[in-house]
């Protein structure tokens, strides 16, 4: 018993050290660091532990980890923040699921636009956000039923600013803001009742806008809509964003003056070539990249996050401007500045991205292609400090060094 006694002993001081010194979880190491809001873009490794990241340095030893995962060669940014997609997936008939739709393009934190309102967000929460991985915050339908069709989203009966309200202030963590949208009557009411709605709970605006004879575009840019409020769908069809000359219309410089936030919002509809390349060659880029993501996006156009960042380098964007976009730009849209960066002390969601050389093309709302020689590719999403999603195996071992049966979880 002695012998034991003392071999169980030399056995913890012995492994002591080792196991003393590993005091991170998990180690991104050698990536290149893209970090638009701390103007990082060079060489760094990236230490997590209890789900916060707690060191950012250019050198940590992999010794110091319990879990390292070879990052170099690849880009390594926040969390992809991606503010208009539809993941009520046991609500509105449109929706996918969160996770799945997500987290393998580098999304860590998704905003459902609209799908519910204040009559059912409480059962989107209960069975889809409070049981997802990826982070899922909501604006809220300005009508009460959410996006259940043109019999209740035209219903000015529906929108009850008050009640929107009550619901916004009661899940501040969760709902970030108001949404209107798909709207048809030639008047005013859903727009007013949602920046009201808006005003009242001291959140943000998103409006997808379809203009009528009376009821303009710029009238909505640049009379209706608070500076901070989000206008989607931007490079869409259905808003006259140019002349006919393809000159962007004075009225959108003068909104962006004023505050105006214009947001990507792919979706089925809302991102046309014809329209951004001009838009984007006379430097009106977009304020945020979103993918509008649904059962029917997701399909030809194949307007997933990663996708449509692609696009946005293809049209001439840089990395930088296209990372800035869909981290820190969408964060401070929604009120939440404690997303979208790398920081020591702060939430680790990271992404892990692959810009590949070849030739790719992609296709836009009209289906129109654009033909490219590089493509992001998200290998890795850390969300919260956990992997989960690991496309190259990065953070894992090769099966003949993994050990036991029991190694595997
Ligand atoms: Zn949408």
């Amino acid at each position: 018993m002695r012998a034991l006694a003392l071999a169980l002993l030399a056995a913890a001081i012995g492994q002591a050290p080792v196991a003393a010194q590993q005091i991170y979880d998990l180690l991104l190491k050698g990536g290149r660091v893209i970090d638009p809001k701390n103007r990082r873009n060079e060489r760094l490794d990236i230490a997590i532990a209890g789900g916060r990241v707690v060191k950012i340095a250019a050198e940590i030893p992999a010794a110091q980890a319990r879990r390292v995962a070879n990052v170099s060669g690849y880009y390594v940014t926040p969390g992809l923040i991606d503010i208009h997609a539809h993941v009520d997936a046991q609500g509105a008939p449109l929706n996918l699921n969160p996770d799945h739709n997500t987290l393998r393009y580098g999304v860590t934190t998704v905003v459902d636009a609209g799908s519910s309102g204040w009559k059912n967000f409480e059962q989107f929460k209960s069975r889809v956000i409070d049981r997802s991985k990826v982070r899922v915050l909501a604006l809220l339908n300005i009508v009460g039923a959410g996006m259940y069709g043109s019999k209740v989203e035209d219903d000015v009966g529906e929108m009850d600013p008050e009640a929107a309200a009550r619901m916004v202030r009661k899940y501040p963590g969760t709902i970030v803001g108001i949404k209107t949208a798909h709207f048809q009557p030639a008047t005013w009411d859903a727009v007013d009742r949602a920046r009201k709605a808006a005003e009242l709970s001291g959140s943000v605006l998103m409006v997808d806008f379809h203009p009528k004879p009376g009821r303009g575009y710029r009238e909505l840019i640049l009379e209706h809509m608070r500076p901070g409020d989000i206008h989607t769908h931007f490079y869409g069809r259905l808003t006259p964003q140019l002349d006919a000359q393809k000159k962007v219309q004075p009225y959108m410089l003068e909104a962006r003056k004023k505050g105006i936030l214009f947001d990507v919002g792919h979706g089925s509809g809302s991102l046309w070539f014809r329209i951004a390349v001009p838009a984007i060659q006379q430097g009106f880029l977009p304020d945020t990249i979103s993918t509008d993501l649904h059962k029917q996006s997701v399909m030809l156009p194949r307007a997933t996050m990663t996708n449509v960042m692609s696009k946005f380098l293809a049209m001439g964007m840089t990395l930088e401007q296209v990372i800035e976009r869909s981290t820190i730009n969408p964060a401070k849209a929604i009120h939440r500045p404690d997303l979208g960066s790398i920081e020591e002390g702060g939430t680790a969601d990271v992404a892990v991205l692959a810009l590949e050389r070849g030739t790719f093309a992609f296709l836009d709302s009209g289906h129109g292609k654009l033909t490219t020689d590089k493509a992001l590719r998200c290998v890795l999403t850390v969300r919260n400090g956990e992997v989960l999603y690991d496309a190259e195996g990065l953070s894992l071992t090769d099966w003949r060094q993994a050990g036991p049966y029991s190694n595997f979880k």
